[in-house]
C-alpha cells in the first residue's frame, strides 16, 4: 500500500500542463485532486513516472454558469451551485463524502478510472485470481472472454452532464477540440473515452438549453454517506405549454461508459402508449452492460435502475 515514487510537475497554464505532457511521451499522468489516481497507484494500479499536476492552473478553476473548469472542485461546484442548474450540485452532494469532495475534481470525476472488484484489489489478490486484463492480465475475470473489460464507470457527474446536453473542451499537443458528452465515452471499461494521451478535459461548458429542463438524480449504493453508484439514473425534462416536449434520461454505474436516451415531440407521442419508462430503458438496454463485478448482483442494479426512471418521470411529470 506505499505509494510509488514520481516526480511531479506544476504547471501554472494549460498549455504548459500539454507541453509537459507531450514531452514526457506517454509516461505521464495528469493529477486533480488525486482522489482516484493515487488511491489506485498505492495499489500499482495505472502508476507513471510523473505526475503533472492540475492544482495550480487558474483558468481549469474558474467558473460561470455556462462554465465550469475541470480543476473545480465538487466541493466548490456545491458552494456555487446557484449559478448553475440545481441538478449539478443536487448529484455532487452525492459524490463520495464531505471530506473527499473538498479535494475531488469535476474533472477528475469525469475521468474517473473503471472500477471492478477484481481489480481494485492488491496486487497480490489480484494475482492470486488469475490477472484481470485492467491490470497485469490478458483475460477478463469477471466475464470469462478477452474481448472487453467490463469495469464500470462509476462517477455520478456525467449522467447530470449527458441529460445537460453538456460539451468536453478538450485540449492537446494537436491543438483544441469540443466533444458532445454523449460522444466522450467508449463502452470499453480499459478505453474509456475518446480522451487522447497528453490530452486535457479543460473545462465542460453548458448551453442556456440546460436551464430549461427539470431534473433529479437518483443512486443505488450500498452506503448514503460515502458510496460509489452501484447505479446512478439522472431524468431531465422539457415542458412547453404545460406539456412535455423533450426527456431525457442518462445512466450511470451500469456499464464501462454511461448513456443517454432521449425522446422528443412526435417520439413522446408514439411512446405514451407503450409507456414512457418502457420505451427509453428499451433505448438505454443496449448500452446496459451490468455483469456480476461490483457490490450487487446486476439484476438488482438493472432493475432498481428501471424503478428510478419510471419515479423520476411520475414526479417530474405531475
Ligand atoms: C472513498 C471514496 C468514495 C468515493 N465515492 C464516490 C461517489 O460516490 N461517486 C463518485 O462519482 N465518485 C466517488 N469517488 C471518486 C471521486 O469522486 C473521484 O475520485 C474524484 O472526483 C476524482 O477527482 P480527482 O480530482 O481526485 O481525480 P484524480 O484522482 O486526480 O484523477 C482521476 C483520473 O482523471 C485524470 N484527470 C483528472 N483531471 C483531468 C483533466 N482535467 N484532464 C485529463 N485527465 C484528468 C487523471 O489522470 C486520473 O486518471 C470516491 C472516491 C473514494 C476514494
Amino acid at each position: 500500500m506505499s505509494l510509488p515514487s514520481f516526480q511531479l510537475h506544476m504547471p501554472h497554464t494549460v498549455d504548459q500542463a500539454i507541453s509537459l505532457a507531450g514531452s514526457l511521451k506517454g509516461d505521464s499522468a495528469f493529477v486533480a485532486g488525486g482522489t482516484d489516481l493515487l488511491v489506485n497507484a498505492k495499489e500499482q494500479l495505472n502508476c507513471h513516472k510523473n505526475l503533472i499536476s492540475l492544482s495550480g492552473i487558474g483558468a481549469m478553476k474558474e467558473m460561470s454558469r455556462f462554465s465550469i473548469g475541470a480543476a473545480v472542485t465538487i466541493a466548490e461546484l456545491i458552494r456555487k451551485g446557484e449559478i448553475l442548474p440545481p441538478l449539478l450540485s443536487k448529484t455532487a452532494r452525492m459524490v463520495a463524502g464531505p471530506a473527499l469532495r473538498e479535494s475531488a475534481t469535476v474533472g477528475g470525476n469525469l475521468l474517473l478510472n473503471g472500477r471492478c472488484v477484481y481489480f481494485n484489489q492488491s496486487k497480490l489478490y489480484r494475482c492470486s485470481h488469475g490477472a484481470c486484463m485492467k491490470a497485469e492480465g490478458k483475460a477478463c475475470i469477471a466475464v470469462a472472454q478477452t474481448e472487453r473489460c467490463y469495469a464500470p464507470f462509476s462517477g455520478d457527474l456525467a449522467a447530470a452532464f449527458l441529460v445537460l446536453n453538456a460539451e468536453f473542451e478538450l485540449a492537446g499537443p494537436e491543438g483544441e477540440r469540443i466533444v458532445p458528452a454523449c460522444e466522450f465515452y467508449v463502452n470499453d471499461g480499459i478505453h474509456a473515452n475518446v480522451l487522447n494521451s497528453a490530452e486535457l478535459l479543460v473545462r465542460v461548458r453548458l448551453s442556456e438549453d440546460a436551464f430549461d429542463f427539470n431534473c433529479d438524480y437518483r443512486k443505488l449504493r450500498p452506503r448514503s454517506s460515502i458510496d460509489f453508484p452501484e447505479a446512478g439514473v439522472a431524468v431531465a425534462v422539457k415542458k412547453t405549454n404545460e406539456r412535455a416536449s423533450e426527456l431525457r434520461v442518462a445512466l450511470t454505474a451500469l456499464g464501462p461508459a454511461p448513456s443517454l436516451a432521449v425522446l422528443r415531440d412526435d417520439q413522446l407521442e408514439q411512446a405514451k402508449a407503450r409507456g414512457l419508462a418502457d420505451t427509453l430503458w428499451k433505448q438505454l438496454s443496449p448500452s446496459v452492460l451490468a455483469v456480476r463485478n461490483t457490490s450487487f448482483s446486476p439484476t438488482y442494479r438493472r432493475e432498481m435502475a428501471r424503478l428510478f426512471i419510471e419515479q423520476m418521470l411520475e414526479s417530474l411529470l405531475a
